[in-house]
């Protein structure tokens, strides 16, 4: 179901797929038209098995992603019959796309009214406690039909868990293509200074303008190419985990993800270059990594011993006050790093304690695998040709901190069997 440009070409294609989401099983219908050029659009009928307690299935309805496709909002809600909205957005997200969408809705008889979230003292808007009452507050019981979430992950991450909370749908305005998460059912909060995924929901539709796109500072173009180079890895400690710690594996989320890092790296030049062609090429990558993720249920195409090391930086610069680091940079360097880490310890022996039994069993196997997996100076490369950071130092990143979570990270998600966790733990 991964959108590949053929298809998107092609004239009213239907695809069924049917997956398995935690204890629901899910039926999505997806059609795909070619229309005015790159317009997708996905829905999905909910046939659970009765097995939950009455929760909604993540569906899309309709997934835009075409220059003008701020357009389309104001005409999707009056398809809906829904007039009362609220759209979240931050200082910057909102002169990039929300000031323009308001208007639009408000000319379309729509009442939008507007929710502009507050940065923290770091100068960002985080998803805290406070990011999350201020938008609580600005939602009317009873009135509120639905919310628009304008711009970043992070402001996405407030939106669907307030409106999973008050059971109001929401549907999704990024305004960069910085990170996979924007169609995610999760919700990564800092709850009392603790980073915590918190259960939420997903967008019911996406409209993703590359007007809007093609505007976004390269830092966070670049954060999104680096977030799918983690895929690299990410793929790779799935299958070590598949095999060595029994985790589930499910093929067809690893070959849409695969695709879409493929078509990523293609695209490398041209998204280091800011063209229509390199950012439609990421934002579609990005997408398709979520679908994988929603196909599977659990991050793992997407999230492996990279993600771990980031979330661990992360969560240090939480303790020290310090401003987030965007976090696709992060995980392309913690890429490279972990690159450089398994290729040292499955092709030349080198270790960071003893060689982990797993290795000893299954080493031809593991190889092979890793095979497809870069070497630290061609990830470092490719970051340099997306105009991202490509070390620790660019980062800010300590040679003390870093050694602490290459030691450590693994506890983060300590039920994952990543080859990290086999390094550190034998
Ligand atoms: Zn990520």
């Amino acid at each position: 179901m991964y959108v590949q440009h053929s298809e998107i070409k092609a004239n009213r294609k239907l695809l069924y797929v049917q997956l398995r989401y935690e204890i629901e099983t899910v039926f999505i219908l997806a059609a795909i038209s070619s229309g005015m050029g790159r317009n997708l659009l996905m829905s999905n009928v909910d046939v659970g098995t009765g097995t939950g307690g009455g929760t909604t299935s993540p569906f899309f309805e309709k997934l835009v992603l075409e220059a003008g496709a701020l357009k389309q909002v104001a005409p999707f809600f009056l398809e809906h019959g829904s007039r009362r909205l609220l759209l979240a957005a931050d200082a910057n997200t909102y002169e990039a796309a929300g000031r323009k969408l308001e208007q639009s809705m408000r000319e379309a008889g729509l009442e939008p009214s507007l929710c502009l979230l507050e940065p923290a003292e770091t100068g960002d808007v985080v998803a805290d406690e406070a990011a999350i009452v201020q938008l609580l507050l600005a939602i009317e019981p009873g009135m509120t039909e639905a919310l628009i979430a304008v711009g970043s992950g992070t402001i996405h991450d407030i939106v669907r868990f307030a409106g999973h909370k008050c059971g109001i749908p929401f549907i999704s305005v990024p305004t960069a293509p910085s990170v996979d998460g924007f169609t995610s059912a999760g919700a990564p909060l800092t709850i009392r200074g603790m980073k915590t995924t918190v259960p939420a929901v997903s967008p019911t539709a996406i409209f993703a303008d590359l007007d809007v796109l093609m505007r976004a500072p390269q830092r966070l173009v670049a954060a999104g190419f680096g977030d799918m180079l983690g895929k690299y890895t990410s793929l790779f400690d799935w299958k070590f985990s598949h095999l060595t710690g029994g985790e589930p594996y499910n093929e067809q989320a690893a070959e849409i993800t695969e695709r879409a890092l493929a078509s990523c790296v293609r695209h490398a030049r041209e998204i280091g270059g800011r063209t229509q062609e390199g950012i439609t090429a990421l934002m579609t990558a990005l997408i398709e990594s979520g679908i994988a993720m929603l196909l599977f249920g659990q991050s793992h195409p997407a999230s492996g011993a990279e993600h771990h090391l980031s979330h661990y930086w992360e969560m240090e610069y939480l303790r020290r006050g310090r401003r987030a680091l965007l976090h696709g940079a992060k995980v392309g360097v913690a890429c490279a790093e972990i690159s450089r880490l398994y290729h040292d310890a499955a092709e030349r022996g080198v270790f960071p304690g003893g060689e982990p039994e797993a290795l000893r069993r299954h080493g031809e196997l593991v190889r092979s695998w890793l095979a497809d997996v870069p070497s630290e100076a061609a990830i470092r490369e490719l970051l340099q040709l997306a105009g991202g950071p490509s070390s620790l130092a660019e980062l800010g990143i300590g040679d003390g901190l870093f050694a602490r979570s290459l030691r450590e990270a693994h506890r983060i998600r300590p039920n994952r069997h990543t080859f990290l966790r086999a390094l550190n733990e034998a």
